[in-house]
């Protein structure tokens, strides 16, 4: 398989945009090239030029911490970004497809349909773990991408390593892994495999444990030659440089991230054990995410009760293999020990 014969043929011949930052590299004193205000911008800090278009200082700093090489790394405006930018490159409109594993993360099949792309659906077993079988069936000579969210949104497993390798080393396409919860998670990322596969991009972002969803930054690691193309079809200055130098704090601060991590599962945990308990609960999923997939007697009841007392939670009970189940987000102490017991009460 060859990752330049899987994209689409108008981006193979596509020559991307070059910006002034481009074409210029380099120090100097006096910047005339871009059409950018010259005095300044009317904030405490300098917004005036252009950001670097391959955010390489963040990239650098993102490089040490999970050992990618810079070149094997591209940044989005959320993981989102990634995800939509992987449909406009690989996939024809009104001719591909791409398979995802039902009840997952529902951006999938939306930016699928954005793009006109079919999508097949192979839904998870009962324990939540792959339909090898199934998705065998499922593909065909136009099946460009397989997303596996791992540990998945919203049943919260992971799912099983070997299986995950079996499609990578069988489907010659590409396998997207996101691991958006990978911090919460048992499971090692797939990040070591990425010398292995060169069809293996691998999904993470700052919204979850670095808690910078506000920011919108995703990062996708893969081969070189899936990021180049990535790189040659994003917009020029998709990474903002308030953003830019926000991360590049934020990544000073990883101590603090690992303290929120510890903290949340150890909370998963509590809560688990806690929700076991009560009477209106069926059934507590394990969970390798910061969140709980929960079974209750009446998903829209208790999520009504609970919206009474102003606790918000995600019903997911009208989800196929999800029937009766909420998903609550692990909070802070204060916040799950409310939760607690305001669902001992009703
Ligand atoms: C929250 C989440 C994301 C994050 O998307 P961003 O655009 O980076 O905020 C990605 N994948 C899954 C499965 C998620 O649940």
């Amino acid at each position: 398989m060859e990752i330049k014969d899987l994209q689409r043929e108008n981006i193979k011949n596509l020559k991307p945009y070059s910006t002034a930052r481009d074409e210029f590299k380099g120090q100097a004193s006096v910047f005339l090239d871009a059409n950018e205000n010259s005095f300044g911008s009317p904030l405490p800090a300098n917004y005036n030029r252009y950001p670097d278009p391959l955010q390489l200082d963040v990239k650098d700093a993102i490089s040490k911490i999970k050992g990618v090489p810079i070149e094997n790394t591209f940044l989005g405006n959320g993981s989102d970004e990634a995800i939509d930018l992987l449909f406009r490159a690989f996939c024809n409109p009104g001719k591909d497809n791409v398979i995802i594993l039902p009840p997952t993360y529902g951006m999938y099949e939306v930016s699928a349909n954005i793009n006109d792309v079919e999508v097949r659906k192979v839904d998870l077993l009962a324990n939540f773990q792959l339909d090898l079988d199934k998705i065998a069936e499922t593909i065909d000579a136009n099946t460009k991408i397989i997303f596996i969210c791992s540990p998945n949104n919203p049943t919260g497993n992971s799912i099983d390593r070997t299986d995950i390798e079996t499609i990578l080393a069988n489907f010659k396409g590409l396998v997207v892994v996101d691991e958006a919860y990978i911090n919460f998670a048992k499971q090692k990322t797939f990040i070591q495999e990425l010398t292995e596969y060169a069809n293996l991009v691998v999904l993470q972002t700052f919204s979850k444990a670095w808690g910078l969803a506000a920011l919108r930054l995703g990062m996708a690691f893969s081969s070189r030659q899936v990021i180049d193309i990535l790189n040659k079809v994003k917009p020029p200055y998709n990474i903002n440089q308030a953003t830019q130098d926000l991360a590049l704090e934020a990544l000073k601060n990883i101590q603090q991230v690992n303290e929120w991590i510890k903290i949340t599962v150890a909370e998963r945990e509590r809560l688990r054990a806690e929700l076991t308990k009560l009477s209106l609960v069926k059934k507590v999923y394990p969970s390798d995410a910061n969140f709980i997939l929960v079974e209750v007697m009446d998903a829209q009841k208790t999520y009504n009760d609970l919206v009474e007392v102003g606790i918000i939670v995600r019903n997911r009970s009208k989800v196929s293999l999800c029937e009766g189940c909420l998903r609550i987000t692990v909070g802070t102490v204060e916040e799950n020990n409310q939760l607690i017991s305001i669902l001992e009460k009703i």
